[in-house]
C-alpha cells in the first residue's frame, strides 16, 4: 500500500480524515467566519466594453449568469465569447489580426476552480471561439492543451464549425499594409522589427486602418461565485503579424491563466513572452495562498518579471522593461486587482468614445453594476516608442 492508498483507505474509516484535509487544504483563503464572498466578474479592459452588437459586456453578461446559478465557468466563457465573436475587436476570436501569412490563429485556455479541470488551444485556425474549444479539451480529453492542426480537427470532430477565414475587411486591410510595408522577412533584426512595428501601429491607426491604436490586447475574465467557486478564462490572437506558429502566454496554464479553487484565478494581457518566461499567473496564485492581497501579489510578479528582463532590446535606456504587461487578480474572499508594469497607457488613445484614456484599467461587475478600474502600476510612466 502507498502513502496515497494509505490516506485514502484511512481517511474512509475516519482516522485520518482531518489530517489528509489539513494537507489538501490551501493555506488561508476560505473566509473564516464561513460566510460567502459575494460574487464579482473582472477582466480585461475590453471585457466592459465590446458588446458584438448587443446591450452588455463581457463582465455584465458573465455577472448575470453567474448569480443566475449559471456554472460559473460557463457563465466566464458566455461573456469571452460576446469578445471572440465582436468583429471589431482586433485582438481577440474572429477578426483577430493575422499572423505573418495572414492567418488568424487563435490561442486560450479555461480552469474550472471546483472541477480542477482544465484545456488550451494554441495556434487554432478556423474556429471564431477559441475558448469554447478549450472548454471542450477540458471536458472530452484526459489532456490540457491541442495545437495547431490537431486541434482544429478536434475541433471539427467534437461539432464546432470551422471557417475556412477568419479575418475581417479590418484585419485583412491592416495586414495588407503591414506586409506592404516591413521587410517580407519575418525573422527581421528585433531591434529593428520592434522599432518598425510600433512605427507601424501608429500608422495603421492615424491612417483609420485599426479601430483603436492598442498594440495589444486579449482577453482574461475571472470570476467567483456566490458559493466560492472560481474559474478563469484566457482568449487572444496573440500577437499581430506574428511568426506563424508563435504561440503566447494565453493558452499556457500558469502563464497567461491559472486557477486554483479558493485560492485565486489570476489572468493577463500584455507581453506574453515574459509570462511564459516566469510563470507569472502561477506565481501570483502561489502568493495568493500565502495570504498576499491581490495587488501585492501581482506587484510581486511584476518585480519578478522586472528582474528577470536582461536584454537590452527589452529594455529602455533607464534598464527598465520597455513593455507592458497587466494582471487582473481575484483572489477566494472575491477581493480584487489589477496591475501593470506601468499603469499609464502607452498608447493613450483607447477605445471610441473613452474618455479618460491615460490610464490602463481592467474591468469590473459586480452588485454595483459594470465599471472601469485603474490598475496600479510598479513603475511610472510608459514603456517608449
Ligand atoms: N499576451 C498575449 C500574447 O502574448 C498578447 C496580448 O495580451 O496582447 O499572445
Amino acid at each position: 500500500m502507498n502513502r496515497r492508498e494509505f490516506l485514502r483507505d484511512t481517511a474512509a474509516l475516519g482516522l485520518f480524515g482531518a489530517a489528509e484535509a489539513v494537507e489538501a487544504q490551501p493555506r488561508g483563503l476560505a473566509l473564516l467566519d464561513g460566510s460567502r464572498p459575494k460574487p464579482v466578474v473582472i477582466a480585461s479592459h475590453n471585457g466592459n466594453y465590446f458588446k458584438d452588437g448587443g446591450k452588455v459586456t463581457c463582465v455584465e453578461l458573465a455577472f448575470a449568469k453567474l448569480t443566475r446559478g449559471v456554472d460559473v465557468l460557463d457563465a466566464l466563457l458566455a461573456g469571452v465569447n460576446l469578445v471572440e465573436l465582436d468583429p471589431t475587436e482586433c485582438y481577440v476570436g474572429y477578426g483577430g489580426l493575422p499572423n505573418a501569412d495572414g492567418i488568424v490563429q487563435l490561442d486560450a485556455s479555461c480552469m474550472h476552480g471546483p472541477k480542477r479541470r482544465a484545456g488550451g488551444v494554441a495556434a487554432l485556425e478556423g474556429v471564431r471561439t477559441p475558448s469554447l474549444v478549450a472548454k471542450a479539451v477540458m471536458d472530452l480529453t484526459d489532456h490540457h492543451l491541442l495545437v495547431g492542426p490537431g486541434a482544429q480537427a478536434f475541433a471539427r470532430n467534437t461539432g464546432f464549425k470551422i471557417e475556412a477565414d477568419l479575418n475581417t475587411d479590418i484585419s485583412r486591410k491592416a495586414w495588407l499594409e503591414w506586409k506592404r510595408k516591413t521587410d517580407p522577412n519575418h525573422y527581421l533584426d528585433p531591434n529593428q522589427r520592434s522599432a518598425r512595428e510600433r512605427k507601424l501601429f501608429q500608422h495603421l491607426a492615424a491612417r483609420g486602418l485599426l479601430p483603436c491604436a492598442k498594440r495589444c490586447g486579449t482577453i482574461n475574465c475571472d470570476g467567483i461565485n456566490a458559493k466560492g467557486e472560481l474559474a478563469g478564462v484566457t482568449s487572444t490572437s496573440g500577437l499581430p503579424f506574428k511568426i506563424p506558429g508563435r504561440v503566447g502566454d494565453s493558452p499556457i496554464l500558469g502563464a497567461g491563466l491559472y486557477v486554483e479553487d479558493a485560492v485565486g484565478a489570476v489572468g493577463s494581457t500584455g507581453r506574453g513572452e515574459a509570462n511564459l518566461f516566469n510563470l507569472s499567473s502561477f506565481l501570483i496564485v502561489e502568493h495568493l495562498r500565502r495570504g498576499m492581497h491581490p495587488k501585492d501579489a501581482g506587484l510581486a510578479a511584476l518585480r519578478r518579471i522586472r528582474a528577470n528582463t536582461r536584454e537590452h532590446r527589452l529594455r529602455k535606456p533607464n534598464g527598465e522593461p520597455n513593455f507592458n504587461v497587466t494582471f487582473y487578480i481575484l483572489n477566494g474572499r472575491g477581493e480584487h486587482a489589477g496591475v501593470a508594469m506601468y499603469g499609464e497607457d502607452e498608447d493613450q488613445r483607447g477605445y471610441a468614445g473613452q474618455t479618460d484614456t491615460r490610464f490602463v484599467l481592467y474591468s469590473v461587475c459586480d452588485e454595483n453594476g459594470p465599471r472601469n478600474v485603474r490598475c496600479d502600476g510598479l513603475l511610472p510612466g510608459t514603456p517608449q516608442p
